[in-house]
């Protein structure tokens, strides 16, 4: 079985007009419009930037889409979730502030912006899976509701998975905190006691009483934690730290069957986009300026999230004329690809149809 990913070439240095035009060129051949309607919500997930990071996708590439969509219903929103690691993106509040800093206003886009799993990613849902690693995923509550998913990735490398594409856009993009605490660590958080400023927060959010006060500190008891990241949620000064212990390969497991939980557990409608644009060696979550690996690419999309991550990695790499994703990151990234084909996510195989050719 093949999917088809589309493609159109493209270079970041277009102007905004040239890339907002093929961004919805893209997007067409997949996009049912008539299946949408004024009841309809309409999530466009996408990652806001880090501070200092500018290799996120500007919402100035997707504003034909939006007048598009908006044409069919009023209930359309960026969203994205709070991150697990303390920074800007770790609660709604600093969160949306940056998205309005890099230009994710209500003004400049016509649609506001939700952080999809509460105030410090507690908001959950749960999806029955039953795979292999995830018996219940724990999902961001919001995306529970919603009718359709328009899901943009900025295609990079990855300290942990190789790659971040669509597949980690939705594993670990659209995970609660606990949800994302459980793909990242089988084992549990710990304090730095030279950090910790002995508030006792965390010891009253704690909800198995796991964690203990100390002199000048807390300290967490292993045997009695969940795993649950309330505690790194809660402590206002970071002083609780996760635990980044999971090997590269379990990472990538557990994150293509969250993204079975979004693709497939959640019956939506979803269009994929992957920019392979100013692609570096790491994430966009480096809060700095990376050097390219590769020249720009273009723009895919598809229905499918292996096969569109599948085709973004092969043609990085035939771009590079090289596996340049594993020889910088030293990471076996085809797990996520493989597990993500045996769980049924998706296929390899696909079709790429160069839209600039018809
Ligand atoms: S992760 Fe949850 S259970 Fe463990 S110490 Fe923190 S709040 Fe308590
Ligand atoms: S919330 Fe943070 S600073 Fe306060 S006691 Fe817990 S670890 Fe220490």
């Amino acid at each position: 079985m093949k999917s088809k990913v589309y493609f159109l070439p493209a270079h970041y240095q277009e102007s905004d007009e040239v890339l907002a035009q093929k961004t919805l060129r893209v997007t067409e051949p997949l996009l049912d419009i008539t299946s949408l309607d004024s009841s309809s919500y309409v999530a466009l997930k996408i990652h806001f930037g880090e501070q200092g990071n500018h290799g996120f996708i500007p919402p100035t590439w997707i504003k034909t889409l939006i007048n598009l969509l908006l044409t069919r219903t009023n209930r359309l929103f960026w969203t994205d979730t709070n991150t697990l690691y303390t920074g800007p993106r770790s609660n709604s509040a600093e969160h949306l502030l940056l998205a309005a800093q890099h230009g994710f206003t209500l003004e400049e886009t016509k649609i506001p912006v939700i952080i999809a799993d509460g105030l410090v990613g507690r908001d959950k849902y749960e999806v029955d899976l039953h795979l292999p690693h995830i018996q219940k995923a724990k999902i961001a509550s919001l995306l529970a509701t919603i009718d359709y998913l328009l899901c943009f990735s900025h295609f990079t490398g990855h300290i942990l998975t190789g790659f971040g594409g669509t597949i980690k856009n939705l594993g670990m993009g659209c995970a609660s905190r606990v949800g994302k605490l459980e793909q990242h660590s089988n084992v549990h958080p710990w304090v730095k006691a030279k950090a910790c400023r002995n508030c006792l927060l965390c010891l009253t959010f704690c909800p198995t009483g796991a964690i203990i006060a100390e002199e000048n500190h807390v300290r967490i008891m292993d045997e009695h934690c969940l795993g649950c990241g309330e505690c790194l949620a809660v402590c206002p000064v970071g002083a609780i730290k996760l635990r980044w212990s999971e090997s590269a390969e379990l990472v990538q497991r557990k994150m293509a069957e969250y993204a079975w939980a979004i693709h497939k557990g959640l019956h939506l409608q979803a269009i994929y986009l992957n920019y392979l644009v100013k692609i570096t060696k790491d994430c966009d979550c480096i809060s700095k300026e990376k050097n390219y690996i590769v020249e720009d690419i273009g723009i895919l999309s598809s229905h499918d999230p292996v096969a569109i991550d599948q085709a973004a990695v092969d043609l990085v790499n035939q771009q590079a004329g090289e596996d340049i994703i594993r020889k910088l990151t030293k990471i076996n990234w085809e797990i996520q690809l493989e597990h993500g084909e045996t769980i049924g996510l998706g296929y390899r195989q696909y079709e790429l149809v160069n839209l600039s050719a018809e």
